[in-house]
């Protein structure tokens, strides 16, 4: 017998269909039960055509060996079972074979298995492609970066110990033998306001936990830190260490590939310093004019943070302490209250953290090589709904928002391709669109717009431009619709995303949108002597002020996202959709309602019915010949013709209705199910 198609040898066993395309009848609870069934069978993968959708299983199986890469090495997609190497393999084969720049496009919300899948994909590339000494240098570089950018970009939450708060998009590019030569990695804005708050129960980013519990005793002294890191304000101060997450050994298992000892050791003083400046405390006293000022309570931390990037501490201390303000066309310096004072340590701390971390990425950038072929991995956070939404929320919805709408747009762009090459063309559905766009224009018109500027402004305008809106909610537009509804509070507004209705507070949008440095601030780590920390704040040097505003966190995003979403939509996609099972991250568990709920915002049933809109099934036509010729007397057992002239006289004979099938160049395309579950029963009762 041919080698087992999944697909089909499951056909008649009906709940652990391998490709649910093929699920007959089709409906959400056949789909969940197909899910929940193969799941209890460990079986994690399952195909929507050339989709794979992934449920974390949140135990490890053992189907990553070496032994598994060799059976999807090369294997046809539907000869082996669902797995996760085989879109990789298909992925890598289309780029070196039939140099078609790809992307793997990985989605699903927070602790669905997004970041394990991609290194999945990135080792079994790395496992299959050759070898070969310079090879290897580039392969352990771009799997290398990985536990750095982890340690900077990833943290605790409550939904996973280990989740990435940075969008993560990276281009593996390959020679024309499909021999890795190097890759290029983008961030997507990190969730920086974890570095001065985060809820109880999570952590802040993980590397301050690693470098406190790894460092050696020589290293904190140099740093000038303590290891317990109940000391640092910035850290939580109930929880540290994690079960099953040894911050120490990670520590010292991180390798910074490419970095020389004193980039290492200016990278750590930088981190240090974050820690530190949470530390510095102000108070508060009173000048003779009677304007509150605020002072430093306790040198000590100050000291040792100028000592570390050798700055005067009378220069930073000033710009802590005060500001400097233009009025009358003079620069006088006016004192900073309490909260300002914070407000200002704070503002200083997150983008002294975030830009480090662009600097991070850039530098193992720097391995950048050009050449043709490149496949890119995105694993990006996932969807998030808290009980409270803040701006973060807002941003990383919106990206969630894009991807669907590219992943619907590129499904429709495919099938509408592979029928233009194949069968004659069907015509695609209309574009999406989303409110979002409107909301970060409105914002950043509000943050630039002079005079009195809050969140009750910003929000009234979004009551006026999305009054009629029927994806967009608020107090007012509830009240003029006549709605009652005790659920939103009047300080939020609600968007109907793909994925369900997100309320939003809108308290700190302005603030984290304008996501102002004081100036002053700027320009005193622009005089320190500390190189990496001094190229961090370019707009510091005095020489060149500039009077514009720097652009808005939101204008930059949603830029990144466009420049995203244009690379995506230029490559050939290849998607991992990940199911988070459970909510208590254990072990094989299967909750149908949450999962039901995923089923839902990840457009599941849609994305089967666009597979199927024409035709259910497609194949070769000499893997189709092979599997069904001994229906037919004509082609068996040796059909000397053509294959598709063979598919043919075989189909006849069978009597199908002509309706049923469509004769491609290359490929025979079936359009029901039930006509192939017919083909399948035939062939069993051979
Ligand atoms: P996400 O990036 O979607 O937030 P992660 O990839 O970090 O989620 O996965 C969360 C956790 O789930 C991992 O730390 C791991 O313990 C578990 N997990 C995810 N995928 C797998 C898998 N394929 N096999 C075993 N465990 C997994
Ligand atoms: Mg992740």
């Amino acid at each position: 017998i041919h080698p087992a198609m999944e697909a089909t040898t499951s056909l008649l066993d009906a709940a652990a269909v391998g490709d649910l395309v093929l699920l007959d009848p089709l409906t959400e609870e056949s789909l969940l039960q197909t899910l929940q069934e193969r799941f209890r069978r460990s079986n994690i993968y399952t195909y929507i055509g050339n989709v794979v959708i992934s449920v974390n299983p949140y135990r490890s199986l053992p189907i990553y060996t070496p032994e598994t890469v060799q059976e999807y090495r090369n294997c046809n997609f539907f000869a082996v079972k669902p797995h996760i190497y085989a879109i990789a393999d298909d992925a890598y084969r289309s780029l070196r074979d039939r140099d078609r720049d790809q992307c793997i496009l990985i989605t699903g919300e927070s602790g669905a298995g997004k970041t394990e899948a991609s290194k999945l994909v990135m080792s079994y590339v790395a496992a299959v492609c050759s070898k070969g000494e310079e090879v290897d240098k580039v392969k352990e570089q771009l799997l290398q970066s990985n536990p750095v950018l982890e340690a900077f970009g990833n943290a605790k939450t409550i939904r996973n110990d280990n989740s990435s708060r940075f969008g993560k998009y990276m281009d593996v590019e390959f020679d024309f033998k499909g021999e890795p030569l190097g890759g290029v990695i983008s961030n997507y804005l990190l969730e920086k306001s974890r570095i001065v708050r985060h809820v109880k129960g999570e952590r802040n980013f993980h590397i301050f936990y690693q470098l406190l519990a790894g460092g050696s005793a020589q290293l904190l002294q140099q740093l000038k830190l303590r290891q317990d890191c109940r000391h640092y304000g910035y850290l939580n101060r109930e929880s540290s260490g994690l079960p099953g997450m040894d911050d120490a050994a990670n520590f010292r298992a991180m390798q910074v590939i490419g970095f020389s000892p004193a980039e290492v050791t200016a990278l750590l003083e930088v981190t240090a310093v974050v820690l530190k400046l949470g530390n510095v405390q102000l108070s508060s006293s009173y000048q003779a004019s009677g304007m509150e000022a605020s002072s430093i309570a306790e040198p000590q931390e100050l000291q040792e943070i100028c000592e570390l990037i050798g700055l005067d501490p009378a220069v930073l201390e000033r710009a802590l302490c005060s500001r400097t303000v233009k009025a009358r066309n003079e620069m006088v310096l006016t004192t900073l209250s309490v909260p300002q004072g914070y407000y200002g340590r704070d503002a200083l701390a997150k983008n002294i953290y975030s830009r480090l971390f662009d600097w991070l990425v850039n530098r193992i950038n720097t391995s950048i090589q050009v050449s043709r072929k490149v496949m890119g991995v995105l694993d990006i956070y996932g969807f998030e709904i808290f009980q409270d939404n803040g701006f973060e929320q807002f941003i990383i919805n919106y990206c969630n928002e894009k991807l669907q709408q590219i992943f619907i747009l590129m499904t429709l762009k495919e099938e509408q391709e592979e029928y233009v090459r194949e069968v004659p063309p069907t015509h695609a559905g209309p574009p999406l669109c989303c409110p979002q766009c409107g909301i970060l224009a409105m914002l950043d018109e509000e943050c630039l717009r002079p005079g009195v500027v809050n969140e009750d402004t910003f929000l009234t305008k979004l009551n006026q431009l999305f009054a009629t809106h029927k994806h967009y909610e608020s107090k007012e537009t509830q009240n003029a619709r006549r709605v009652m509804d005790a659920t939103l509070p009047s300080q939020c507004f609600r968007i109907h995303h793909y994925a369900g209705k997100v309320t939003y507070n809108v308290t700190g949008f302005i603030e984290k949108n304008n996501d102002l440095l004081f100036r002053d601030l700027s320009q005193a780590m622009w005089a320190s002597r500390h190189e990496l920390l001094r190229s961090l704040f370019p707009e510091g040097d005095p020489q060149k002020v500039s009077l514009k505003l720097p652009p808005t966190a939101g204008f930059q995003f949603k830029a990144s996202v466009a420049t995203l979403m244009k690379n995506l939509y230029s490559k050939n996609p290849n998607y991992i959709r990940c199911i988070k099972p459970n909510e208590t991250k254990t072990g094989m568990l299967f909750t149908p309602e949450l999962v039901l709920a995923q089923i839902r915002y990840l457009g599941l049933m849609e994305n089967v019915r666009v597979r199927r809109a024409g035709y259910a099934f497609r194949q070769l036509y000499d893997s189709f010949l092979q599997r069904y010729k001994m229906l037919s007397p004509r082609t068996w057992p040796h059909w000397t013709g053509s294959h598709r002239e063979g598919t043919k006289v075989l189909l006849e004979d069978l009597a199908f209705p002509p309706e049923e099938l469509a004769f491609g160049h290359t490929k025979i395309f079936i359009r029901s199910p039930r006509t192939l579950f017919d083909l399948e029963r035939r062939r069993q009762e051979r």
